[in-house]
């Protein structure tokens, strides 16, 4: 009996910490929610805003198509960046 109140107890301290990491989650998918729904991405090293839907080749299949650049409809990978059209600098996304 002691045992599982000990478990209950430990679960009870830890659950802020759950509560919170959950939070930051939620937040962290809202916001490339809302970046995949502007369709565009700011490069923070030269300010070049970098369309979302362009013509793009995925890096596994090698297709070439136009739609969001981080998403590959022939075989569905997903990127979690990509490089800024004007500096090539790597703007990760998700
Ligand atoms: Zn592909
Ligand atoms: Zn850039």
């Amino acid at each position: 009996m002691m045992r599982y109140i000990g478990v209950a107890l430990l679960y009870l301290l830890a659950s802020p910490i759950y509560a919170v990491l959950g939070v930051q989650r939620l937040v962290k998918l809202w916001r490339v929610r809302q970046t995949l729904h502007a369709g565009i991405i700011i490069c923070v090293h030269c300010g070049v805003t970098n369309q979302l839907d362009v013509l793009a080749t995925c890096g596994k299949c090698k297709t070439t198509e136009y739609g969001n650049r981080l998403r590959c409809s022939a075989c569905g990978d997903t990127a979690k960046g990509f490089d800024c059209d004007a500096c090539g600098v790597t703007i990760r996304v998700l």
